[in-house]
């Protein structure tokens, strides 16, 4: 028998209400011992007005909210006290709750209960948390489609394909003379591993946009001291009235700061100036800069329309003519003294306010409004997006055993390892420890 878990669900401070949780078998019992009703008549899925008591004394007048089990969130019985809001109060109850039989939650073991007892996969388990966390209404849909089963829906289909293959191959190595059964050649077996194979691409595709949806585009602007930079940065966060953060680390600070661009969450960072420099301290935040180059999903490179172009600027561009860039040119408000073209390139001026170019280009190479208009079911989580690369290279090995003229029976192995990467996004197959720290990562009391 699991014991009894309680902890406080809403954020500690001053508020209109909060909630404490609490679930198991022992859920009731402990309750009741609170209480100036007995709860134990109440009925599943009913808020009830009573009082909770401790030494003859009024604690605080409360509303439970009672769920019976199996059809609860972690199947267990489970009671939501609804209490005034506010740190003493609801501190008080929670401790009358351990004193009579509770153990305090782990961050996120509600939720934990909900996937060992079979209520919610891990997909969706992990949805939760994207919910609590989404920063932008665009992350709230994801995730939603994410705590609704849908996105689990399409990994169980692509697992389903799978599925149907082997128990295919199965009956036909068993039952070769069954006639029923479609006779599983090689060329339907590729025509099927292709399809398997399309579908894992698509979804890994699409679990890009996923983590950009999640965690946003990270910028980094560079560019020579002076071109503008700090300027452009504080007329983006103007856009959004985004809090500033520096980021301690050498006396030339890289600096942060996002904003909400239809929907997309763009994160900035502003860095030291690059020159070659024979200042220690100096050079540390130039070699920092430089090495953001490689986690950047977009550069923004910073060159000043007032100046000839310098060997700085020719060496940035050269170190990051790989990347997804933009090429800024600042300062349209003075002459033009930049020696150079650039197709594709945004004239701004920072001085003047006159950044939109630079906002609609960012629109337009991440097809943002695209992104906010589709489905969105898309993985993205490290943990889920690592699984299904694995699918993929399991099934890219499916397709070279076919091209090597492997036997049918040898090709089980190959599928049933695409089978259980995918089974592992889900949770049908898991591992304690990677679970435990997991959910760790979740709010206490959810
Ligand atoms: P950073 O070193 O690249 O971060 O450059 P700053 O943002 O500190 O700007 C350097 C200088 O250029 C400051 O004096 C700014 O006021 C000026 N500046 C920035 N943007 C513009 C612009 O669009 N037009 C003009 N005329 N001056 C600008």
């Amino acid at each position: 028998m699991e014991d009894t878990i309680a902890a406080i669900s809403t954020s500690l401070g001053v508020g209109a209400i909060s909630i404490v949780r609490i679930t198991g078998d022992k859920a009731i019992e402990i309750v009741n011992r609170l209480t100036d009703r007995d709860i134990s008549k109440f009925k599943s899925n009913t808020i009830n007005y009573c009082h909770i008591i401790n030494d003859n004394q009024i604690i605080d007048e409360v509303l439970i909210s009672i769920f019976l089990k199996p059809k609860t969130y972690t199947k267990e019985d489970l009671i939501e006290i609804n209490t005034h809001g506010g740190i003493s109060v609801t501190n008080k109850i929670l401790e009358l709750l351990l004193e009579n039989g509770a153990r305090l939650a782990e961050p996120g073991e509600f939720t934990k209960r909900a996937f060992l007892n079979g209520r919610i996969d891990l997909l969706e388990a992990e949805s939760v948390m994207d919910l609590i966390n989404a920063k932008t209404e665009t992350a709230r849909k994801m995730a939603i489609n994410g705590v609704d089963g849908r996105l689990s829906n399409k990994i169980n289909k692509l697992r389903d394909l799978g599925l149907d293959l082997i128990s295919n191959i199965e009956v036909n190595i068993d039952y070769p003379e069954y006639e029923d059964i479609e006779v599983m050649t090689i060329e339907k077996v590729r025509d099927f591993s292709i399809k398997l194979n399309e579908n894992i691409d698509e979804l890994l595709k699409d679990s890009n946009t996923g983590k950009l949806i999640k965690e946003g585009i990270n910028t980094v602007i560079l560019g020579r001291p002076n071109v503008g930079k700090s300027s452009i940065l504080n007329r983006l966060l103007d856009e959004d009235k985004a809090i500033v953060t520096d980021i301690p680390g050498t006396t030339r600070d890289i600096v942060e700061g996002s904003i909400r661009l239809n929907g997309i969450l763009i994160n900035f960072l502003d860095t030291a100036g690059i020159r070659n420099t024979n200042d220690t301290v100096e050079k540390i935040g130039v070699d920092k800069s430089l090495s953001l180059i490689d986690e950047a999903d977009l550069i923004l490179l910073v060159l000043n329309n007032n100046e000839k172009l310098t060997k700085e600027d020719y060496d940035l561009l050269e170190k990051t003519k790989n990347k997804k860039r933009i090429i800024v040119i600042n300062k349209i408000d003075l002459d033009k003294k930049i020696d150079e073209e650039f197709k594709d390139s945004v004239l701004i001026s920072a001085s003047n306010n006159d950044i939109e170019p630079l906002l609609n280009k960012i629109n337009e190479i991440f097809k943002i409004d695209e992104i906010v208009n589709s489905d969105m079911t898309y993985l993205s989580n490290i943990r889920t997006i690592n699984l299904l690369k694995n699918a993929k290279k399991a099934s890219n090995d499916l397709i070279k055993s076919l091209d090597n003229n492997i036997p049918i029976d040898m090709l089980e192995i190959d599928i049933k390892n695409i089978l259980d990467y995918l089974g592992e996004i889900t949770g049908q197959k898991y591992d304690d420890e990677l679970i435990d720290r997991l959910f760790k990562n979740f709010c206490l009391g959810k």
